[in-house]
């Protein structure tokens, strides 16, 4: 039985991110999606929230599991007895903090393998932050995040605390 953790801020789920969950999926008997905290990140959804909004975007796949998770990933990777991390990697911008986060991770714990993947070409421009900018200035998400995260960005973004800062 090997399982993987993809881990994320996920504020909110895109298909980006989905992409790589299904590609995962072919790779790992069981993969559990790892949702951070990320109080520093000021994140527009609570931690319920991201981990509600991505559970729903893969309830048709049996083998993946949502959690939100609040301690070092390494220690997360061992609770869950996972044989590796899986980050995305959408452009070389990405490849210098991710390199430095894998060599970090197995400083704290050797046996931590970080696994990179990359999506399908159309979200490989996508981000989190591009999509709340977008819906924050009334854009149209549908081509980026599945329609109950739409809703969820435009219930958030149209209530009275606007979340301004959420990076991610
Ligand atoms: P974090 O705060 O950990 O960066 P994110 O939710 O922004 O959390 O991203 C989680 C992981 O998913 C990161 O490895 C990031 O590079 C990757 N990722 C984000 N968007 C995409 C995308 N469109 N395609 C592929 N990977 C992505």
């Amino acid at each position: 039985m090997r399982t993987v953790i993809y881990p994320g801020s996920f504020d909110p789920v895109t298909n980006g991110h989905l992409d790589l969950v299904h590609r995962a999926t072919h790779l790992f008997d069981r993969v559990i999606v790892g949702v951070a905290r990320s109080e520093n990140k000021h994140p527009l959804f609570s931690l319920e929230e991201r981990v509600g909004l991505v559970r729903r975007s893969v309830r048709h796949l049996p083998t993946v599991t949502v959690e939100g998770f609040d301690c070092l990933l390494v220690d997360y990777l061992d609770q869950q007895g996972a044989v590796a991390i899986i980050r995305g990697l959408r452009a070389v911008s990405d490849f210098e903090f991710e390199f430095q986060l894998a060599l970090m991770n197995r400083k704290l714990n050797a046996r931590c393998e970080t696994i990179y993947m990359t999506p399908k070409e159309t979200y490989a421009f996508l981000s989190s932050s591009i999509v709340k900018e977008i819906a924050r200035l009334h854009g149209d998400v549908s081509a980026f995040v599945p329609a109950h995260v739409k809703k969820a960005l435009k219930n958030k973004l149209s209530g009275p605390s606007e979340g301004r800062t959420g990076k991610g």
